[in-house]
């Protein structure tokens, strides 16, 4: 994880809340079969799908319970996928990332023989992604690469700045060192094996190089094998007698928590050509210390570390601005995993087993790391990812821990044989894809106005041009000095042989002069130039300081402008905040409301129910109260229709009886004054009764009123009652209030031993058993209605008297006092008239007759 901080790889970013992150993305690549007769398990349903079917002797021996399975990727390549292709999905977005300082891992999983190496380093004229990715980086930022040795890998992962002069001599020192020169255009291909990986019309460039910096790229080549790393670019000595087994490194930590290999030999590339050198001789390392070991290839884990040191141009735009906090740095780790297969199908023994124990264990290490993760995101625990387990999970620790983009590429091969080991590969890929790496953020701007590269190169074209302009450059160059030496008039032979020669001396006088004056010429041209060019230059100077004043002006308004964005990114956040925390109200009073509002329909709804309850029986009532009252009115006409017809076949059968004493009185008579001698009428035919008819009873009823029968004896009271109380010599309390009419009737109860008393009082109270409570009122009719209202004294608990009222009579009587309303029929007026039973004897002291009304209540 390397990102900008003082030439040193960056500080590892801290964790703010709102960090954004994307899944690993995992692609599935689909290698060929090996033989058209294989059997084939997988196949590619989608672009993003793949299914796998249990192959025929799986089936057969578990009974056809396998089913198929089907897995889905971010992307999958089909046996067809050329590496172009995979690589401009997969490592492209990488490289543009790798050159926008932001970090990347990519890494290819999956059994021995399916396809990882091929993938990642591919074959000549089918050069895999790492090929591909140097070739790319190296065409968008060729031409504005640094000088070599500008950058200089300090020992604790970090990357310097040097100055010009430095890096000359370091230059200078190690092209001393070297006997071979190293410009790529003398080099010969290194290997067959390696030459034209990459068919030159597939060339990759990036177009968005940011052409104000300076770039330089650093490789490294470790292998991890049996939990031990090893340099693979280290020069150690070679002894072939003895030859040394290759020293293993160790992990360290830097100044920012970057996990990166101690001493490990970082190479500075200036071209795709070189870059594969250094892979190559890597490669050859590690091949022959396989053979030497007896090592199984496939059983280690390769990484290929790609650095990228990027520097902006001063503001001249010529050299590196000499500011260390402005390098960034940022980087690319290709990595070919062992053979994820369990160790029981390889056919290690011995140590290899131990060893190959080890290389499985460090990819369980990866899928632990990888469960954890996710585990911890999906439910937001905080378990600890055993990083250190193993040296490949920490040494990617902070891809994961940090940010930076991880991809994987996951190989499979179609073969029957593979099936089960292909599906513990799909399980881990799917798994893998539900981890989250946080995204790298932007780098920020350097400060200086853009386009200074380009104008630098304008103006140096610009004063070329014009120098040309006034008779080429001045100084330096040599060929041009020789020209003009040349232009001039050639010396004439100047031996002089005869004393008398007086021709070559004029002649040679003559030359020299023309020389002379054509060098005066050249002087005055050449200082006249000079003045031009000072005044050209004058006129730059003046130019570039307003240039300048101009450029410090615009620098501290955007001083000032990158401050009141500061103020305003915090404000953001703060607005941000607070509109989350009310987000959050929203939600939970949205939440409550919905409670209510449910509570409110359901209550509305057993409102609902209830009221149709209430209406349902309020009708039923309504229903239930007409039945009755049309019962009640059908056994009340039932009734008097009864009572009459008893009272007229009482009546019949008593006027039979009277007929039949009249006639025996009659008869009686007739022996009387047959005996007395005496004689009367003829004696009435006797009359036989016919059945009343409802006039005649009345007038019956009223002749017989006008002369009262004695025989009617017909006690007032109800004779039962009566003898149930007063027979029975119990004593009574006569409870008759003032107010109390005196009606002086015969109608008054008369009750033996009974204590009388206007005003109930306790001592009368405590010497009776019954008490008895005259009441009179008014009745509807006028008549006076005298109630006893009847009772039982009891002791209370307390000592004192209690009554319980057990019985109700009334008797009724027409007020004496009030002028009478109902007249009977008959002649007669007056109080006697208002009763006809005032002269009746007096044994029926409490009677029911006319007049009188008795009604029982219980
Ligand atoms: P691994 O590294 O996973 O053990 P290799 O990359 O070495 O597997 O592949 C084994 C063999 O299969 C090699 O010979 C390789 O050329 C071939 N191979 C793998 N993938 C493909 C592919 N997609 N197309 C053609 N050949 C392939
Ligand atoms: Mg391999």
């Amino acid at each position: 994880m390397q990102r900008a901080g003082k030439g040193r790889t960056p500080r590892r970013p801290k964790k703010p809340s709102n960090i954004e992150k994307d899944p690993v993305g995992v692609y599935c690549r689909i290698r060929p079969l090996g033989g058209e007769d294989e059997e084939c398990c997988v196949e590619m349903i989608s672009r993003s799908t793949i299914q796998l079917h249990a192959p025929d002797g799986l089936k057969a021996n578990r009974n056809g319970e396998y089913k198929e399975t089907q897995y889905c990727f971010k992307k999958v390549f089909g046996i067809k996928t050329t590496q172009i292709e995979l690589f401009e999905d997969v490592a492209k977005p990488l490289i543009e990332d790798l050159i926008h300082c932001k970090n990347g891992l990519l890494f290819t999983y999956g059994v021995t023989g399916s396809g990882k190496t091929y993938t990642m380093t591919g074959s000549p004229g089918e050069g895999g992604l790492l090929p591909r990715s140097l070739d790319m980086l190296f065409n968008s930022i060729g031409p504005f690469q640094a000088k070599r040795f500008v950058f200089k890998p300090d020992e604790k992962n970090g990357i310097e700045v040097q100055n010009q002069v430095d890096a000359l001599l370091e230059r200078q020192k190690r092209d001393n060192q070297q006997s071979v020169p190293r410009t790529p255009s003398s080099r010969q291909r290194p290997d067959p094996e390696f030459a034209d990986m990459i068919n030159p019309d597939q060339a990759c460039k990036f177009e968005g190089v940011d052409e104000d910096c300076c770039y330089s790229v650093f490789v490294s080549y470790i292998e991890i094998y049996n939990n031990y790393i090893y340099d693979l670019l280290e020069d150690a000595p070679f002894d072939p007698v003895r030859p040394k087994p290759p020293q293993s490194k160790i992990l360290r930590e830097d100044q920012n928590h970057n996990m990166y290999v101690a001493g490990c030999t970082e190479v500075e590339v200036k071209s795709t050509e070189e870059a594969f050198e250094v892979f190559w001789k890597g490669q050859k390392k590690r091949r022959i210390a396989n053979t030497e070991l007896n090592r199984e290839s496939s059983r280690s884990h390769s990484v290929f570390t790609v650095k990228l040191a990027q520097a902006p141009l001063d503001a001249d735009g010529d050299h590196i601005l000499q500011d260390k906090s402005q390098v960034n740095v940022s980087q690319l780790c290709l990595v070919d995993l062992a053979g994820s297969e369990r160790t029981s199908r390889t056919r290690a023994e011995g140590s290899r087993l131990r060893e190959a124990g080890n290389i499985n264990q460090s990819l369980m290490t990866l899928r632990t790391c990888m469960e954890v993760l996710r585990e911890n995101q999906m439910c937001g625990t905080n378990r600890m990812v055993p990083y250190r387990d193993s040296k490949v999970t920490h040494l990617f620790k902070n891809y994961f821990d940090g940010e930076g983009k991880v991809r994987m590429v996951v190989c499979v091969n179609p073969k029957a044989e593979d099936y089960e080991e292909t599906l513990l590969v799909m399980r881990f890929a799917e798994m893998t894809q539900e981890v989250e790496v946080a995204r790298p953020v932007d780098r920020p701007i350097c400060g200086l106005t853009p386009g200074r590269r380009q104008r630098n190169q304008a103006f140096k074209d610009e004063l070329s041009r014009r120098l040309e302009e006034r008779g080429g450059p001045v100084n330096g160059d040599p060929v041009q000095l020789n020209q003009l030496i040349e232009s001039l008039p050639p010396l004439p032979p100047c031996e002089l042989s005869d004393p008398s020669d007086d021709q070559t001396l004029p002649r040679l006088m003559e030359v020299l002069e023309r020389r002379y004056r054509i060098r005066q010429k050249m002087t005055e041209q050449f200082n006249q130039t000079a003045n031009n060019m000072k005044y050209t230059l004058q006129q730059f100077e003046s130019q570039f300081s307003s240039k300048e004043n101009v450029l410090h002006d615009q620098r501290s308004k955007l001083g000032e402008k990158d401050k009141v964005i500061a103020n305003q990114r915090t404000e953001i956040e703060r607005l941000e905040k607070k509109s989350k925390t009310l987000e959050y109200k929203i939600d939970i009073l949205q939440k409550t409301t919905e409670m209510y509002e449910q509570d409110k329909r359901s209550l509305q709804q057993e409102l609902e129910g209830r009221e149709q309850r209430l209406q349902k029986e309020l009708a039923e009532r309504r229903r239930m109260e007409q039945r009755m009252q049309g019962m009640v009115t059908d056994t009340k006409l039932k009734w008097e229709r009864e009572c009459e017809r008893r009272v007229n076949a009482k009546q019949l059968e008593l006027q039979n009886k009277l007929w039949v004493k009249d006639e025996k009185l009659k008869q009686l008579k007739a022996i009387v004054t047959e005996n007395g001698g005496a004689s009367g009428g003829p004696a009435e035919p006797p009359r036989k009764p016919e059945r009343p008819s409802r006039e005649r009873d009345r007038n019956i009823a009223e002749k017989r009123s006008a002369s009262p029968t004695p025989l009617s004896t017909i006690p007032p009271v109800h004779p039962m009652h009566r003898r149930s109380h007063s027979a029975g010599g119990e004593k009574w309390v006569d409870h008759k209030p003032a107010s109390n009419l005196d009606l002086d009737t015969v109608m008054q109860p008369i009750i033996p031993n009974a204590i009388k008393v206007s005003t109930p009082n306790e001592k009368a109270l405590s010497k009776c058993h019954k008490y008895v409570l005259r009441h009179q009122e008014l009745a509807s009719d006028g008549e006076i209605e005298t109630k006893l209202i009847k009772g039982n004294v009891f002791k209370t608990r307390g000592g004192g008297q209690a009554v319980e009222f057990t019985d109700i009579e009334t008797l009724k009587q027409e007020d004496p006092t009030a002028p009478s309303r109902k007249r009977r029929s008959g002649s007669r007026e007056g109080p006697a008239q208002t009763d006809d039973i005032e002269n009746r004897p007096p044994v029926a002291n409490i009677s029911s007759s006319h007049g009188y009304q008795k009604r029982r209540r219980p």
